[in-house]
């Protein structure tokens, strides 16, 4: 079915960046929209990442960066409030063994609170270690951060896209933007089958946001990716570090870095290799050895047979470029601040927000949606708009009195799907109704195949409802869109 619309402002791209954006342009009295490439929002970078939310040390002093850190950390569990979404502050040590990681403690002291970080402390190796016992002797110093969290960025994206729908936002997913142009004081948006009109487009495109601007004029930042790998440790080893932990190596590289999740699992990562493509969320053996190697020294008593599962992401790392015969090379001058170009009036794009995108994710919405609410000169407040999001119910965190009412209310709540999580098929039920299409869209929102087992015991149920609910042959249900079929090949001889 195709349409053709008049919008005052549209978002391109459903990753934790756009769905900020379109929740906050429903706060002025604006009428909106998203377009996402995909079968369903979260699916880009968005999808893994290290969940943290910073604290603002890590940015250089007098960016955007860093303000909308420092700002968005002291606001996070007010967002979350509203959006129903976990958040835990665990408080973060960076640790060093040696004098350049001392220095690059001293450094982020140093930037943090000048960037307005509160409740630093450069703490001595015995504090540190006394701290979290699980970290091998030998710490020479650490800095101590306590307001950095954790948070679930999944549950964080589908809540905001959910909020912004909620407050009147149109989504339309499977509606990748092919062209985008200007025709007079609008932009034309083709997305998929639907042809949109709108005085002011947001691209937050991700990985690809430089190709859909290039749609309509050259940028100046393109993205090159890199790899990541991340390994997940089951709940027996969650509690093994009580801190965010972030090791600064004494040769220069990448650390190590653990990250006590808000469902009580250890997430060890990221790696960094080179290369990769927008699409290749495979794992890499040398980044998945890498991580092993490294916990071996910096926390040899984990127990590395507790890892239920590994897991790829890409990097959107941002360069100035210039054109070299047919390709661009990257140039050396850095980017510290997140790029975002405004080429044309009424354009806006965001080019490979990179960490800390999550943390930054609701105060970066917010300012671009003021612009381009400006922009169009509706700036007024919408009246109606809410900012929070009823979240699902999820049994297993309710005690017991008000598990059996919600089960008496609807039984698909007493029927669990999945052992390891506790997941309940009322809940699955849920998630359907609120846009999951996939396994792996219903693992997002809630968990589903998340725990030991990693789906093995749940995923024909699951699939069985996706089947079902969604009017689809189970042959035609994927794990994670187009290419993933789940049955299929010899399996589907059988
Ligand atoms: C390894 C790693 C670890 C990180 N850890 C942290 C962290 O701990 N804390 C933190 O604060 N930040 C972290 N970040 C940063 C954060 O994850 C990102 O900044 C954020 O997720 C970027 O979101 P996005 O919306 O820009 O991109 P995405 O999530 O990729 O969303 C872009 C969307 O656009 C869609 N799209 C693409 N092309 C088109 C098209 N033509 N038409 C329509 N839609 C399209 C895509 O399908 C996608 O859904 C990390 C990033 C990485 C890579």
């Amino acid at each position: 079915m195709s349409s053709e619309e008049r919008f005052d402002a549209v978002v391109l791209g459903g990753g934790l960046l756009g769905c900020f954006a379109a929740r906050h342009l429903t706060s002025y009295k604006l009428r909106c929209a998203l377009v996402e490439a995909r079968e369903d929002v979260c699916t880009g970078i968005s999808r893994g990442n290290s969940a943290i939310v910073y604290t603002g040390c890590d940015n250089k002093s007098g960016t955007l960066k860093a303000r909308l850190c420092v700002q968005a950390n002291r606001t996070f569990e007010a967002l979350c409030a509203q959006l129903g979404v976990p958040f835990v502050r665990r408080g973060s040590l960076l640790v060093s063994y040696g004098p350049r990681g001392d220095q690059v403690v001293r450094r982020k002291y140093r930037q943090g609170r000048d960037n307005g970080v509160e409740n630093l402390e450069i703490l001595t190796g015995a504090q540190a270690e006394a701290m979290e016992p699980g970290l091998a002797p030998g710490i020479s110093c650490a800095l101590l951060a306590p307001g950095t969290g954790v948070t679930d960025p999944w549950a964080l994206c589908f809540a905001a896209c959910e909020n912004a729908q909620a407050n009147g936002c149109r989504v339309w997913r499977n509606a990748p933007v092919t062209a985008l142009a200007r025709e007079g004081a609008n932009w034309i948006v083709t997305a998929g089958p639907h042809t949109l009109r709108a005085g002011a487009v947001l691209n937050c495109c991700g990985l690809n946001a430089h190709r859909v601007q290039e749609l309509c004029t050259s940028p100046a930042v393109r993205v090159i990716p890199d790899r990541a790998d991340y390994l997940v440790l089951d709940q027996p080893a969650g509690p093994f570090v009580r801190h965010v932990i972030f090791q600064e190596p004494e040769q220069k590289g990448k650390g190590l870095t653990l990250v006590p999740t808000t469902d009580g699992k250890l997430l060890l990562g990221p790696s960094e290799q080179p290369g990769g493509e927008a699409s290749d969320r495979a794992v890499t053996a040398q980044g998945l050895d890498f991580l092993r190697s490294r916990a071996a020294r910096v926390v040899p008593g984990l127990d590395l047979s507790q890892v239920i599962r590994a897991f790829g992401a890409v990097r959107p790392n941002p360069f100035h470029v210039r054109r070299e015969g047919e390709g661009w090379v990257p140039e050396e001058r850095g980017i510290h601040s997140f790029a975002i170009e405004h080429p044309h009036p009424g354009l806006w794009s965001l080019i490979g927000i990179k960490t800390p995108g999550l943390t930054c994710a609701d105060a970066l919405g917010a300012m671009l949606a003021g612009e381009a609410a400006a922009y169009l000169g509706k700036d007024a407040p919408n009246p109606e708009f809410d900012p929070c999001r009823t979240p699902p119910p999820r049994p297993r965190d309710l005690d017991l009195p008000a598990r059996r009412a919600l089960v008496q209310a609807n039984p698909a709540y007493g029927r669990v799907v999945c052992r390891c999580e506790d997941v309940t098929e009322g809940e699955i039920l849920e998630a359907i109704r609120r846009g999951a299409v996939t396994l792996d869209g219903v693992k997002r929102r809630v968990g589903t195949g998340l725990g030991r087992c990693q789906g093995s015991w749940c995923a024909d149920r699951v699939l069985e409802l996706l089947s079902r609910e969604l009017g689809l042959s189970p042959w035609e249900v994927t794990q994670d869109g187009p290419g993933s079929p789940l049955l299929g090949g010899e399996r589907r001889d059988l």
